[in-house]
């Protein structure tokens, strides 16, 4: 019996249609005392929606409680470190979280006359000039929704100013340790793109990169830091090949924190960029948004920007819509408000110094992890890192454990995974980035975590092969799940089936 309930209270919640009953619900209405209109012939046929084929009827405390032990299954930034590389899951101060709720900025409406919305305006100015200081660019937009928004944005001004110049060219570079929307974002825009393999320490081939640099190329698309954590340090020999040829250089910025306070893009050679600000400048992550990606340029590419663009009149803000050469909207409205206000707070809160501080921070902890894990797991790349550390498994898959089997008994000690598999130029990454937020004590407790599983391969891979021991579930098939969603419920499915 004991075994029967913890299931169910802990152990294997079933999908809300299977809690369904007929005629349950979550309310109770008087009975009516008017008499009944028919909607169909009081709004329209087309205004009243269609019955919905097997929609879970289910009580109040059965729904919430559904959810909320659901809500428990998750892992969260607020229960532990997660060190997936490259996303920079930091934890975001509640003050932040706090200044997004005020009524003043959360109720503004975007339809709100001009007159009425100078406040929300002024964030929108303060937030530009803070990243214009911090990237080093002249102007941004904060339109785009996410990174790959702002990448897509990016190129297609990139394209706009080489038309205007009479030809839009054909090739987009990707170094080959790039992020897969990079390479995705050239192909959406019209582009083709060309892979450049990366040299013996992780970084761009100058050389390399020479040979493929014509006229046909509109632009080199990199991550800098690169996603081995490594700056490119060749950046302004690189970008000075490109814009010799009249070609210009995209930097995906998805690890600025790595670079705030410490170096601007607009310093060494970057003509337009993407920021993450759900990664950087704390909104938090994971669960799909809403994001923020603006897009800062140099001073060529600024009469392409996104309309409306931000402008003053007579003392006032207003939004100016008579642009010729914008490439048009990306967004509604002005990008995602909530996640600017978040930003700027963030921004102002630390200060100068205190942006500079969390960055060196992050770079101290991912160093630290460095050199306490180095003796225990391979490292391919010696070359030095910034905010975040790549290992390979070479030296437990000798004994059959693979990085992803290593990340499911990482799960058994209470952490989210690190990245697995990527950048794909490691064959069998562990790519870790603790960032600033994490204290000693979490990190040493991470570290700790990760040599015991490197013991435990030594003594017993076959214990580790079986992880993760502590979940509601084993190891699930990811590649179906990837493949062959099951993301609608069919009521004439059996119900252990669509479980699965
Ligand atoms: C996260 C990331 C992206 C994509 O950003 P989204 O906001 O998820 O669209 C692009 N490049 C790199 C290197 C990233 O880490």
């Amino acid at each position: 019996m004991i075994r029967k309930v913890r299931q169910h209270i802990s152990q294997n919640e079933a999908l809300i249609f299977e809690e369904s009953s007929p005629g349950k619900s979550g309310y109770q209405l008087p009975p009516l005392d008017v008499p009944a209109i028919d909607p169909a012939a009081a709004l329209g046929k087309q205004n009243v929606r269609d019955e919905i084929e097997g929609f879970p009827e289910i009580s109040e405390v059965e729904t919430i409680r559904h959810f909320t032990r659901l809500s428990t299954w998750n892992y969260a930034i607020d229960l532990g470190l997660y060190p997936l590389g490259s996303c920079t899951m930091k934890y975001n101060p509640r003050v932040n979280e706090f200044v997004a709720r005020l009524d003043g900025l959360a109720w503004a409406h975007p339809y709100q006359p001009e007159s009425l919305s100078q406040g929300a305006l002024q964030v929108i100015s303060d937030l530009e000039a803070a990243m214009l200081e911090i990237t080093g660019m002249d102007a941004v937009t904060l339109q785009p929704a996410a990174g790959a928004h702002g990448e897509f944005t990016g190129i297609l001004l990139v394209r706009a100013l080489l038309e205007s110049r009479g030809n839009p060219r054909k090739r987009i570079l990707v170094p080959d340790s790039a992020h897969g929307t990079n390479p995705a974002t050239a192909a959406m825009a019209g582009y083709t793109v060309q892979n450049i393999k990366s040299n013996e320490q992780g970084l761009m081939d100058v050389e390399a990169l020479a040979r493929f640099v014509d006229e046909d190329v509109a632009a080199l698309m990199v991550t800098n830091p690169n996603t081995l954590g490594v700056f490119e340090e060749n950046i302004v020999q690189c970008a000075k090949i490109l814009h010799d040829k009249g070609a210009m250089v995209y930097m995906d910025g998805a690890n600025m924190n790595a670079l705030v306070g410490l170096a601007r893009p607009g310093d060494f050679g970057v003509d337009v960029m993407h920021i993450n600000l759900h990664k950087t400048f704390s909104t938090p992550h994971g669960g799909g948004g809403p994001g923020g990606g603006p897009v800062a340029v140099k001073s060529w590419l600024e009469p392409f920007l996104p309309i409306p663009r931000l402008a003053r009149k007579n003392d006032q803000w207003h939004l100016d819509y008579d642009r010729p050469q914008s490439i048009g909207r990306v967004r509604a409205f002005y990008g995602n408000f909530g996640v600017l206000v978040r930003a700027l707070a963030y921004i102002l809160a630390h200060g100068c110094d205190g942006l500079r501080n969390a960055t060196l921070d992050a770079l101290l902890n991912a160093n630290y992890i460095r050199h306490k894990l180095a003796p225990y797991f391979d490292l391919p790349y010696t070359s030095p890192n910034m905010h975040e550390v790549v290992f390979s498994d070479e030296r437990q898959a000798k004994r059959g454990v693979k990085t992803g089997d290593i990340a499911k008994r990482l799960i058994d000690y209470g952490f989210h995974p690190y990245t697995v598999s990527f950048p794909t130029i490691v064959h069998g990454a562990l790519m870790i980035e603790p960032t600033e937020t994490e204290s000693l004590r979490e990190i040493d407790l991470f570290i700790d975590s990760m040599i015991s599983i490197a013991k435990e391969i030594e003594t017993d891979p076959k214990m580790v092969l079986g992880a993760p021991y502590d979940t509601r579930t084993n190891k699930v098939d990811e590649v179906g799940a990837a493949r062959r969603p099951v993301v609608r419920w069919k009521p004439e499915r059996p119900a252990s089936k669509a479980a699965d």
